[in-house]
């Protein structure tokens, strides 16, 4: 499972001796230690020595925030970036690594995935009652996280399940490998509570872990995606999730949905199918940010239609939503695109089958819905890393950032698909493809 690269590569830091899971953060300086947990950045503070500053050569160069760099050198020191400059001397005792003509991006983001979806030993999607262990289940995750992680992805957002929280934990302490990780644990669907009930529910996902909170807004786009919570349960959770510091994403079809819970001031809009240009510049508007899908997912859906079929929602009229879908989603993202001011994130919601594929909507959003490749890479780093309150810290090559480093055979602003060809991870100092 762990590549002979990884395995040869040079530790970078100490060992992770004593480090826990991450759980509730009652404390400002638990606040402080699972945002290091997650970050990967226990050794803040260690000594550095010669060994650990590593030279990354690079002839074209594209920073994340919409600039490039061509023959340059980036120095990492421990898991961070400390410098980009010229080609020049390597310092000594330092490692050179020379990526040739490849172009080098950071570490890509998915801000909407699933990975603890598999398909079974029956070739089904996994549910809980089809007799897999829970060892299966967590194996099944553990390889998901991988292929996402060779994929060039290096942080992803699970919206979400309760079994997130071990997958995060092993891959931030226990050298599992995998994307850095946030998660929403179970998301709040219940439309039969009170307000109140729903803001407990928020603080009980705080105290569980959760990285932010999932709510839904909306049915399925198999069900016809009308809206389900009332705006007041939006408000209540929403404002009691952002009340304790927390992001809120919304699972949203309808155009009432939409405009719903942008009113009730939450963070991001998942989906959206059925948005109309009216909510999408009261999305801009609010400063919502929106993640609309380009096609992956539904493709997949559709590809592995008999692994879904006669499960919960995937019956045959559910697929023929799907189908219908599909034309519409890259029709949605060339009018978001075209809103000023809307933030368009990247994310995939990669279900079982679609995990290693997470670079599929970005070629989607630059062929299907005219967007500028620079523009949607853009998207897939320094802006899913603001949106999720990560920018100082991952989504960009530059000095102070971490080490999150990826590059492709071939130029992404000339041929997208070259995102297809990632030969080269880096995370947070540590090579893992090579
Ligand atoms: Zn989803």
């Amino acid at each position: 499972m762990i590549p002979s690269a990884e395995a040869a590569a040079r530790p970078l830091r100490a060992p992770l001796k004593g480090a826990r899971p991450c759980r509730a953060a009652p404390s400002g300086h638990g606040k402080r230690t699972r945002r290091a947990l997650l970050l990967g950045l226990l050794t803040i503070g260690a000594p550095l020595s010669a060994q650990d500053t590593l030279v990354i050569r690079a002839a074209n160069v594209l920073d994340g925030r919409g600039g490039t760099q061509h023959n340059v050198d980036i120095v990492v020191v421990g898991s961070r970036i400390v410098r980009i400059a010229p080609r020049g001397p390597v310092p000594a005792g330092a490692r050179l690594v020379d990526l040739g003509d490849r172009t080098v991006l950071p570490g890509l983001i998915d801000a909407h995935v699933h990975p603890v979806w598999y398909f079974n030993r029956k070739n089904r999607l996994h549910t809980s009652d089809d007799g897999d262990t829970p060892a299966q289940s967590a194996l099944a995750a553990a390889a998901n996280a991988y292929a996402t992680l060779m994929a060039g992805f290096t942080t992803i957002q699970s919206v979400g399940s309760r079994s997130d929280a071990d997958l995060r934990d092993w891959i931030g302490t226990q050298g599992l490998p995998g994307p850095r990780m946030l998660t929403s644990l179970d998301p709040l669907t219940d439309r039969s509570l009170s307000p109140d009930s729903l803001r407990a529910l928020v603080r009980q996902r705080k105290a569980q872990g959760a990285d932010l909170i999932k709510i839904f807004a909306s049915a399925s786009i198999r069900e016809g995606g009308q809206q389900t919570m009332s705006d007041s349960q939006l408000v209540a959770m929403c404002g009691e999730a952002k009340a304790l510091g927390l992001r809120t994403l919304v699972h949203a079809h309808s155009a009432a949905a939409v405009r719903a819970a942008t009113l009730a001031g939450c963070t991001e809009v998942e989906h959206g199918i059925f948005v109309t240009q009216e909510v999408l510049s009261l999305m801009a508007a609010h400063a919502t940010y929106f993640d609309p899908q380009c096609a992956l997912v539904f493709r997949n859906y559709l590809d592995n239609r008999s692994r879904y079929l006669g499960i919960g929602n995937y019956t045959d009229s559910g697929f023929a939503a799907m189908e219908r879908a599909l034309p519409l989603a890259a029709a949605d993202i060339r009018m978001a695109l075209a809103t000023p001011r809307l933030k368009v994130v990247y994310g995939t919601d990669a279900v079982a089958g679609a995990d290693g594929h997470n670079a599929e909507d970005l070629i989607c959003r630059v062929e299907r819905a005219g967007e500028a490749p620079m523009h949607a890479i853009m998207a897939a780093t320094s802006l899913n890393a603001e949106a999720m309150g990560l920018g100082t810290l991952i989504g960009a090559i530059a000095p102070g950032l971490e080490a999150d480093i990826i590059a492709v055979d071939g130029d992404p602003i000339r041929d997208i698909t070259a995102l297809r060809r990632v030969s080269f991870v880096m995370k947070s100092g540590r090579i893992v493809r090579y």
